[in-house]
């Protein structure tokens, strides 16, 4: 059984903690050089784990890097260097905590159909049907419209992400430059996203970037084969979905899965997902292809 293990915001340092000392005593910890030569065909792998970590905030610097550091354990890192570079929040960041009704509102507004068609969808997954563009200027409606004013900065400095990058357990990898659902932006939009990321990524470094995540990341409905082609034609070795499943030989190099973590689970449904039958995993799915299918229908009403 080989797992890739996807974190995002971590808060508890201790849960955090508990978790990696639990997956070092029952798996081989790998790095992204050995995933890569896995792929290559170079090296075998059996019960091996390799943990990423997706966009960069500063839980990262502050709660995961000294876990990682204190038992040793390789790791990847997915960014925007746009993020870095211009000091600002991912677009989700920044729409946290807004009034839903009013955002559902907007976003009729902008697409000239009645908001009440949007009320029974979840408002993420509104979101989720739209180009990057498009975010931005409901968020740019929505500031001006309320009054509301930017958040403080909320991710890693350029100086902790060079440092991370120098001490080299962890390997940083390109995560787009504006976090979009790369299926809903045009061909030109998507090659921008994924290959001026890691350009730019590759410059704030200074050297070349291998490995990239899909902001979020299900086959078919986040990104396709327009993607991958992107990526390999951009030099990266391996690619991220978060298709929770085991990896394997038979994956896709673009488009490998991993099981996402979160802050909320419990240490006993843990152990249940890291350890035991696949039947979370079916859970899982259930549960994402409800989003699916909400943004098939929110994209109907949309375009109407
Ligand atoms: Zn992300």
């Amino acid at each position: 059984m080989n797992k890739i293990l996807n974190f995002h915001l971590v808060n508890d340092a201790e849960w955090f903690d508990k978790i990696i000392c639990l997956t070092k005593s029952k798996y081989t910890m790998v790095d992204i050089d050995m995933l890569s030569r896995y792929y290559d065909g170079k090296v075998k792998l059996k019960n091996a784990c390799h943990i990423t970590i997706d966009d960069g905030d500063k839980t990262f610097y502050d709660i995961i890097y000294p876990v990682l550091k204190k038992y040793n354990v390789p790791a990847s890192l997915y960014v925007s260097p746009k993020i870095f570079n211009e000091h600002i929040n991912y677009w989700f960041q920044e729409i946290e905590g807004y009034d839903p009704d009013t955002v559902k509102q907007i976003v009729a507004e902008m697409a000239g159909v009645d908001a009440g068609a949007l009320q029974p969808f979840e408002f993420w997954d509104i979101m989720k049907t739209m180009p990057v563009e498009k975010i931005q200027e409901v968020l740019n409606r929505y500031r001006e419209r309320t009054g509301t004013v930017l958040k403080p900065y909320q991710n890693m400095s350029i100086a902790e992400l060079k440092e991370v990058d120098a001490h080299g357990l962890v390997t940083i990898g390109g995560h787009t430059m504006n976090h979009p659902i790369l299926q809903n932006e045009t061909d030109a939009s998507s090659q921008y996203e994924i290959s001026h990321s890691i350009a730019e990524l590759a410059e704030l470094l200074g050297h070349p970037v291998k490995c990239f995540s899909y902001p979020n990341g299900i086959p078919g409905y986040d990104f396709t084969d327009r993607e991958r082609n992107t990526l390999k034609e951009s030099g990266i070795s391996v690619a991220f979905s978060t298709e929770a499943t085991n990896f394997s030989k038979t994956d896709n190099r673009y488009s490998i899965p991993r099981i996402g973590v979160s802050n909320s689970e419990s240490m006993l449904f843990l152990k249940v997902k890291l350890f035991a039958g696949p039947l979370w995993l079916i859970l899982k799915k259930l549960k994402k292809s409800g989003e699916y299918v909400a943004r098939a229908q929110i994209k109907k009403i949309l375009s109407a």
